[in-house]
């Protein structure tokens, strides 16, 4: 594209445009890189310069960009109509694509209820678990539990059972008290416990919490593994399964926000099914549609959904949609994701990747400015500190994180940091050679940005 195009798309963006989670003093001094277009692993700017998407354009994309399939069922629907409604019409695609989730999701999620973001499908989960209560005789369960340092989405509910004090802290008097639980973080654990012999203490508190507490939550939403947003924080083994049991003997619904972690970015379609565990709610987005389109979805039982079956007047109904709930070509997306997933044998040969990126980040964690590495399947944290020995963190200002993703940028690769965490988590269907390009321009980068 010719310069004088360019400058003028960056202009009208610096003019127009507000981006989300962005400073906009420091972005309007900077030039922006503008992805024009993606194919399979690369994302590829104005000027045509090539680079490799090492966080799955916000962890999302599954198979690549431009899969011909997806596309291609992406135009077939378009030709038949791009949108109708699913309040009391109903349509192909998002029929399909909820008897096709229902077999592949944990045992006992059957009925599908569609939106578009990863937050709403949380604001969704937590109003259904809120008024199931409420219509099955436990009125009294009106508040819900949540993880110290959990990310569940930026609208007002998501945000109350989150627990970044960054993102949060500033709508506290808007939100709703949230019952909050120890993060398992054990690289700078909580309760100040030495996780090689804790025995889960970060459970073991959990569990009294909700024995205290138990009769008056409706539920408890996590993270299933890996608490994403908060830093790729990456659970013991076990602590899932202890506290879904906790859950189960004081009647609290389990919550499992798959939104980051489902559609195989832990090595399984699913995170919950790692620890035997079937939730009672199930939130997913992200990687639904391939990561093509704007589409959500939150899964319960037929327990849950019978809660709301009554009489017209007795007002049970769960009085809640939004305009492009189902939306058929996001479903359509989804269902040739789905077929991707089984033709391209993608959770068979992820295995040998995971185990791949596992080699490539062990010279990483040995820099000495790498505090820990976290990796669980395909998602990787790189927890950067000023000093490795006390594992003192770096002071914000120095943005020590969005330097390393801007000496990666310049290197060809596309990472996004969590302040000071950098992130990696590349599309599951990678070729190997590309996944190891990615580890070792972040490790590169890391090394000129840190010196060490
Ligand atoms: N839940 C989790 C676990 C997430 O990681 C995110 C987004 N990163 C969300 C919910 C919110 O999703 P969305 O940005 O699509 O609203």
């Amino acid at each position: 594209m010719k310069e004088q195009a360019m400058k003028r798309l960056m202009t009208l963006d610096h003019k127009y445009l507000w981006h989300p989670f962005t400073q906009m003093k420091d972005w309007m001094e900077d030039e922006a890189v503008i992805i024009e277009r993606g194919r399979g692993e690369f994302l590829y700017d104005l000027q045509g310069r090539a680079y490799l998407d090492g966080v799955s354009s916000l962890w999302v994309t599954v198979h690549g960009h431009g899969r011909p399939e997806i596309n291609q069922a992406v135009k077939d629907q378009v030709d038949r109509i791009s949108h109708s409604t699913l309040l009391g019409l109903a349509n192909p695609a998002s029929i399909e694509l909820a008897a096709r989730l229902a077999e592949i999701s944990p045992p006992g999620l059957k009925r599908t209820f569609y939106s578009d973001a990863g937050a709403t499908a949380v604001e969704i989960a937590l109003k259904m678990a809120f008024q199931y209560c409420r219509q099955t005789g436990s009125p009294q369960r009106k508040r819900f539990a949540a993880l110290n340092l959990a990310y569940h989405g930026d609208t007002i509910g998501a945000v109350s059972v989150g627990g970044m004090d960054l993102f949060h802290t500033a709508y506290r008097p808007l939100l709703f008290e949230t019952v909050r639980l120890p993060s398992p973080y054990c690289y700078r654990c909580e309760l100040e416990k030495d996780p090689s012999d804790c025995g889960l203490a970060c459970a073991a508190a959990a569990e009294k919490i909700l024995d205290r507490e138990g009769p008056t939550l409706a539920a408890l939403i996590i993270e299933p593994l890996v608490q994403g947003a908060a830093g790729m924080i990456t659970q013991p083994e076990g602590y899932l399964r202890r506290l879904a049991a906790a859950c189960r003997r004081h009647g609290v619904l389990l919550i499992a926000d798959e939104v980051a972690v489902g559609f195989g970015r832990t090595g399984t379609m699913f995170a919950c099914t790692q620890e035997q565990v079937a939730p009672d709610l199930l939130c997913l987005g992200k990687g639904l549609s391939g990561g093509y389109l704007p589409l959500a979805a939150t899964m319960t039982t037929e327990e849950v959904f019978n809660g709301f079956l009554g009489e017209y007047d007795e007002f049970k109904t769960f009085f809640h949609g939004h305009t492009f709930t189902g939306n058929p070509v996001a479903c359509a997306a989804g269902l040739a994701s789905l077929d991707l997933f089984v033709k391209d044998e993608t959770l068979k040969n992820l295995q040998p990747k995971i185990q791949r990126l596992a080699d490539g980040l062990k010279p990483i964690s040995e820099l000495e400015h790498v505090g820990q590495v976290r990796q669980r399947g395909f998602m990787v944290g790189i927890e950067l500190v000023e000093d490795k020995e006390t594992r003192k963190p770096y002071p914000p200002g120095l943005r020590i994180g969005h330097q390393v993703i801007l000496e990666a940028r310049r290197r060809g690769v596309i990472l996004r940091p969590l302040g000071d965490v950098l992130i990696l988590m590349p599309p599951l269907a990678i070729a190997p050679e590309n996944l190891d390009k990615i580890v070792e321009i972040a490790q590169a980068s890391i090394r000129a940005v840190t010196r060490g």
